[in-house]
């Protein structure tokens, strides 16, 4: 088996995995990087057309645009090759999709992301067949797949290939918790399946979450206080998963009147996919499906919530009502977000809560690290001074340094590397595993092979290598000891030759 990162390796962005196994080139994902421009935003589709003259399979793992976002682009190369991915996810790609048109198609992004129509997307979009979680599906000849729920959010996977080579586990995003809208990682499903290899994401590698419920609590009373006081909050959020999750907690906070009642707003490509989730229910987590069967109230809704309407920013900034906003772009790379930051971010009154991962460029990144009176220049050019209170809540869709480590010793695969997590979260979770596994963090472009384990034993002993019984002569291990001599393994066999 040999696999190339095409992106997404040593970075958070461009996921795109090109492996081939057994005569079959099978890709996993196809996302950009949402902060770059140009062909810098794309992995490296020339890479992969060098390498293979045909796909057999694409499989995809979620609907974020660090996963899809090129997928109309490997479609229209590759026009031929069936993606397989999950339902909620097909219907969550058709949205996503749509909006990265109209993004490229505002003038004043005339040279962003290389552009694609909707009439790609169209055919992209029928390209798609949907798999079902939870069953093994057969491809070709001694060749099966299975999607296994990893929580992150609504429709995501991890994707277990089983190939005539060996079997192979593309983690995806993953969340082992339970969230408001899903729930976490199938963990039954996993327990021991020791896979050939695994590529595992790390984007939180090097940190562990404080206790999701204790976050969920700060953020809604953090919010309801500003508001008491006469402000307005910004809640800039990733409009797929995120967004669904800050309403439903203060939705709830609201219910169990742990948090006064005021008026929630949401904009942007946020509401298009609450439109989505509320089109996918039975996909929803257990807890939430018992509820909508009881409460009989529409998903995203409570009394004072209110989805913003084409050309109502204006007035929305300006009518002076506390309310919290809940809006994309999560990392304030533009969308609806920048526009009510802008509005708010100079009065002291009002508060910009920030509530996932930072990309290292991006103004978000920027605005958690800033003092109190800074400026904060966003990608337009334009600038404001922050004089609002800003804050940051963890609410990551990720699995933490300790989740990471308990999935990979449930999986417990025979080799694996880590992957989608910026140098230091990657360093950190592999300082924690190298001594456990044969784990690696490979880079973008970099041909990996993995051959299968040597089939004869090797025993190192005080006196000599012992190989299926037979002692390698005692002068080779005076050499081997000395560094004269080196094992490497090579195609699977172990070789002893004079050390470089
Ligand atoms: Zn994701
Ligand atoms: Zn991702």
């Amino acid at each position: 088996m040999e696999y190339v990162f095409l992106g997404g390796a040593g970075e958070v962005g461009a996921s795109c995995l090109l492996v081939s196994v057994a005569n079959r080139h099978i890709l996993f994902d196809c996302g950009i990087r949402v902060n770059q421009t140009g062909d810098d935003a794309l992995p490296d589709i020339e890479l992969l057309k060098q390498r293979v003259s045909s796909l057999d399979a694409i499989f995809v793992s979620h609907a974020h645009a660090d996963h899809i976002g090129a997928l109309p682009h490997i479609h229209t190369a590759f026009p031929q090759t069936p993606i397989y991915t999950t339902e909620p996810t097909q219907s969550i790609s058709v949205v996503m999709l749509a909006d990265a048109v109209r993004l490229q198609t505002r003038e004043e992004n005339e040279d962003a992301i290389p552009l694609f129509t909707q009439e790609t997307v169209d055919v992209t979009i029928e390209k798609m067949q949907i798999l079902k979680n939870s069953e093994w599906i057969d491809l070709w000849e001694g060749w099966r797949v299975k999607m296994i729920r990893s929580g992150h959010v609504l429709g995501a996977v991890s994707i277990l290939l089983d190939t005539p080579e060996g079997t192979y586990l593309y983690g995806g995003d993953i969340s082992t918790f339970n969230q408001k809208t899903i729930d976490g990682l199938a963990q039954d499903e996993i327990t021991g399946i020791q896979p050939d290899f695994m590529w595992s994401e790390a984007t939180y590698g090097d940190g562990n979450h404080p206790a999701r419920s204790t976050e969920e609590k700060k953020l809604a009373e953090s919010v309801a206080a500003v508001v008491e006081n006469g402000g307005s909050v910004l809640i800039p959020s990733f409009a797929l998963g995120r967004a669904q999750e800050i309403i439903l907690i203060l939705r709830d906070a609201m219910i169990s009147k742990n948090i006064p009642v005021f008026p929630v707003i949401t904009d942007g490509l946020v509401n298009s996919i609450c439109s989505v989730y509320e089109t996918l229910t039975s996909h929803l987590g257990t807890r939430l499906q018992k509820f909508l069967k009881n409460s009989r109230q529409p998903l995203f809704y409570y009394k004072n919530f209110q989805k913003a309407r084409m050309g109502e920013q204006e007035i929305i900034c300006a009518d002076g009502v506390p309310r919290c906003i809940i809006a994309s772009s999560g990392m304030l790379t533009g969308g609806a977000s920048v526009v009510y930051a802008k509005a708010l971010a100079a009065n002291e009154m009002n508060a910009i809560f920030l509530s996932g991962y930072q990309d290292a460029e991006s103004p978000g990144r920027r605005l958690q690290e800033l003092t109190q009176g800074d400026t904060l220049t966003f990608a337009d050019g334009t600038s404001v001074d922050v004089n609002c209170q800003v804050e940051r809540f963890s609410l990551s869709a990720h699995s933490d340094q300790e989740q990471l480590l308990s999935v990979i010793k449930q999986v417990d695969p025979k080799a694996l590397a880590l992957v989608h997590g910026e140098q230091n979260a990657l360093s950190a979770l592999h300082e924690k595993i190298c001594k456990d596994y044969t784990v690696s963090c490979p880079a973008n472009g970099e041909i990996c092979e993995r051959t299968a384990e040597p089939k004869f034993a090797v025993q190192i002993t005080d006196t000599g290598v012992v190989m299926d019984g037979d002692i390698i002569n005692s002068k080779l291990w005076t050499d081997f000891a000395e560094g004269k001599h080196q094992a490497v393994l090579k195609d699977g066999e172990l070789i002893i030759r004079k050390a470089e």
